[in-house]
């Protein structure tokens, strides 16, 4: 599961994506090698961990990540190929949710390629390249099926929708925001086009360090990132992305110093990264032992065989059932053996949906 950081150039993406990297770099003790510059594997905060970890006095504590990706370079006519456009198009096309970096600071010293902070405008220029990649998608497919629907009536249908998202898109709306019928074709070909303006989208307001501690509200570019947002059904997040950088290279104890005198519980990348898990869709289910308490990502909706089968797909194959307690309980309960003694901890089937924080212990053949 990746996000893609998108924005128009000097919006402060790069200091935002290295931050992000950085962060989490400290931390992951994962096997991934990054080959490509632009991506970066991001631990997802989660004090729950650390508690857990704590408890089972756990050699090792392994939180949950996701994927970041730098797309640079998007600007105006980058649809219809200017700046290597395309290639970031396809390269948005890729991942399954969008950071989406607007510039809400004020800073003459960083140039801005149309010359003035103006968030409102800026993301109306991203999204509309977005808009016409999508309809070209679009038109292809409606050469192709109008081919075949010559053959084949049933292809009307489709020929339909098509024409019917192509004109809600030029009216220069999202797809995000097309009324789609409940059909299930149509919910299926929806999918299949994989429109850039269909992904979720996080707004990240890049503000001045002396707009943080209001959370940007006296920012009145901020204000105008949050009202086209709503319109759209997506969030904002206040961040400021040149602190998140400095913040970056600090010992934990000295961030938390920072944090304070900023007047902040919690960075506003930790914010952000969390968001953007959720956005994906994305909870954790947790293990723990002395060896280690581990976070494991999940869909939301998934089921508890599936779960197993992301530790391994023996736990998956041979199922027998899950014993499940809820961190909030088990953290109230204080041990395990005293949850289990006040019938906190339950034991669950194959049709089990497993909940974000579900503690996990599972059972079964090999
Ligand atoms: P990108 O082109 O969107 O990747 O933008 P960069 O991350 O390279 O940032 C462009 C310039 O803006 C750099 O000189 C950054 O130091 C500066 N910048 C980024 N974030 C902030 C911020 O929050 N405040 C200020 N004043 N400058 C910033």
């Amino acid at each position: 599961m990746k996000l893609g950081i998108v924005g128009l150039p000097n919006v402060g993406k790069s200091t935002l994506f290295n931050s992000l990297t950085k962060a989490g770099a400290e931390s992951a003790n994962y096997p991934f090698c990054t080959i490509d510059p632009n991506v970066g594997v991001v631990t997802v905060p989660d004090e729950r961990l650390t508690k857990l970890g704590e408890m089972y006095h756990s050699k090792k504590v392994t939180p949950a990540v996701i994927e970041f990706v730098d797309i640079a370079g998007l600007v105006k006519g980058a649809s219809k190929g200017e700046g290597l456009g395309n290639q970031f198009l396809a390269n948005i096309r890729e991942v399954d949710a969008i950071v989406h970096v607007v510039r809400c600071f004020e800073d003459t010293n960083v140039v801005h390629v149309d010359g003035s902070v103006d968030p409102a405008r800026d993301i109306e220029t991203i999204n509309l390249e977005l808009i016409f990649s999508d309809v070209e998608i679009l038109e292809r497919r409606i050469a192709k099926v109008a081919k075949q629907a010559r053959m084949d009536k049933t292809l009307a249908k489709e020929l339909k929708l098509l024409e019917v998202l192509k004109a809600h898109l030029e009216e220069g709306n999202m797809a995000k925001t097309f009324e789609l019928s409940e059909d299930e074709d149509e919910i299926e070909w929806y999918r299949s086009y994989n429109l850039l303006t269909a992904k979720p989208v996080i707004y990240a307001a890049n503000v001045s360090e002396d707009d943080l501690a209001d959370d940007g509200a006296a920012n009145p570019h901020v204000k105008n990132v949050r009202e086209l947002a709503e319109k759209e059904n997506s969030e904002v997040f206040v961040i400021c992305a040149q602190i998140e950088q400095e913040m970056a290279e600090l010992e934990d104890d000295e961030k938390a110093m920072f944090l304070e005198e900023l007047g902040l519980k919690e960075s506003g990348l930790e914010k952000l990264i969390r968001a953007s898990y959720k956005l994906l869709g994305l909870i954790s289910f947790l293990t723990s032992g002395e060896d280690e308490t581990r976070a494991w990502t999940i869909k939301n909706g998934t089921k508890a065989p599936q779960a197993a089968g992301k530790i391994h797909t023996d736990f998956e194959r041979g199922f027998i059932r899950a014993e499940v307690v809820a961190y909030q309980d088990l953290m109230a309960c204080g041990s395990m053996v005293a949850a289990k003694e006040k019938g906190l901890v339950r034991l669950e089937g194959k049709e089990y949906v497993v909940k974000d924080g579900d503690i996990i212990v599972f059972r079964f053949n090999v």
